[in-house]
């Protein structure tokens, strides 16, 4: 009960901290420290701050809480993925994922508990929205992998992608803010060049992703260059369309001069036939853009079915010779449901 009315110190920024010390008529200067203990140290609690003296772990004890994610399951794939089960600290769960590859460990990282949309070919998308992640709780999980990647692969994270659960535009700031602090000297310094925010597409945040000038990468979700079809899979494109997307896209190109990747699955019956590879071609051509041609995890009835290999190895080839980098990219950690689009907390 008494947790609930003291404030995550977490939410704070450093020089709300500081001046929380000086209010107490102590020195700013214990801002600092207490600032490195919770995000360079990762500490869970105030009794760990030993270089802090009793009496002020007590004032901070009965001023604030330490909320941090826990990792309650650790699932490993056959093909050494590992999906993390984490319990935020209201009881709610996400999932996050560790991909590891021969150069790189990729962290993909949920933003959201549920999704805000509806993609009906994704298992999140069915749990709805629940929740935004609060920046610490993106922040925690990209330090939990972190932390396994150097125990099980003696290297540190490599590169992380905002495709785990939930739409990260649809909670940008907080995103944002974890991305700061992931990238900042105080946090892991990493660079934003190694991560990506992956959006089924919310044309006004790209504009302003744009305005902002941000340095990490954009990936779409595309699925498909035409307005009808991508609206029967991807709902939520009649009021964010196709046509305002392209428009925001050109935006983000003219303005930040970075290449846009697009995920995109092939699907039977749904965008294997020749016009549907014609106009995603032409969909690529106003900016530098590479095609991820993902393989399609099926979520349960069989209602998408992957398209066949021929149709899939037509759409490199038109690509290809349009000038479009293509890579088809196969699925990691099927066997655990940590593959796009499986993220959905059976556990
Ligand atoms: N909301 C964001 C990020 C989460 S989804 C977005 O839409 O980009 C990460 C990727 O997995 C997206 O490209 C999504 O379209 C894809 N995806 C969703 N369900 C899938 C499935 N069943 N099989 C393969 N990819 C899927």
């Amino acid at each position: 009960m008494e947790n609930k009315k003291k404030k995550d110190v977490r939410a704070l920024t450093k020089e709300q901290l500081r001046a929380f010390f000086t209010a107490q008529g102590d020195q700013a200067f214990r801002g600092n420290q207490v600032y490195e203990w919770l995000w360079q140290k990762g500490a869970h609690s105030f009794d760990a701050m030993t270089n802090i003296s009793k009496e002020t772990r007590l004032l901070l004890d009965t001023n604030f809480v330490i909320n941090h994610i826990k990792v309650d399951q650790m699932q490993r794939s056959k093909d050494g993925t590992i999906k993390n089960a984490v319990r935020l600290h209201d009881g709610l769960v996400v999932e996050s994922v560790l991909i590891p590859t021969a150069k790189r460990t990729t962290a993909c990282v949920s933003s959201q508990v549920g999704c805000s949309l509806d993609c009906r070919f994704c298992a999140t998308a069915r749990l709805k929205r629940m929740r935004n992640l609060n920046p610490d709780e993106i922040y925690d999980q990209v330090v939990a992998i972190d932390n396994e990647s150097r125990l099980y692969f003696n290297r540190p994270l490599s590169n992380i992608v905002f495709m785990g659960m939930g739409e990260p535009l649809m909670n940008y700031n907080n995103v944002l803010k974890a991305i700061e602090k992931i990238t900042s000297v105080e946090g892991l310094g990493m660079s934003p060049k190694r991560i990506t925010v992956s959006t089924s597409g919310v044309p006004k945040m790209i504009k302003k992703m744009a305005d902002q000038r941000v340095k990490f990468k954009l990936a779409v979700s595309l699925h498909s260059a035409i307005e009808e079809t991508r609206t029967s899979i991807m709902p939520f494109n009649a009021t964010f369309t196709l046509q305002d997307l392209r428009e925001a896209l050109e935006y983000w190109y003219r303005e930040t001069k970075s290449r846009i990747t697009y995920e995109y699955v092939v699907w039977k019956d749904v965008n294997d036939s020749q016009k549907d590879i014609d106009a995603l071609v032409d969909f690529c051509r106003f900016a530098p853009s590479k095609v991820n041609l993902i393989e399609y995890n099926p979520i349960d009835d069989g209602e998408f079915q992957q398209a066949p290999t021929s149709v899939i190895d037509r759409y490199v080839e038109c690509l290809e010779q349009n000038g479009i980098t293509v890579t088809v990219r196969r699925s990691r950690g099927k066997d655990i449901d940590a593959a796009c689009g499986q993220l959905a907390n059976k556990s």
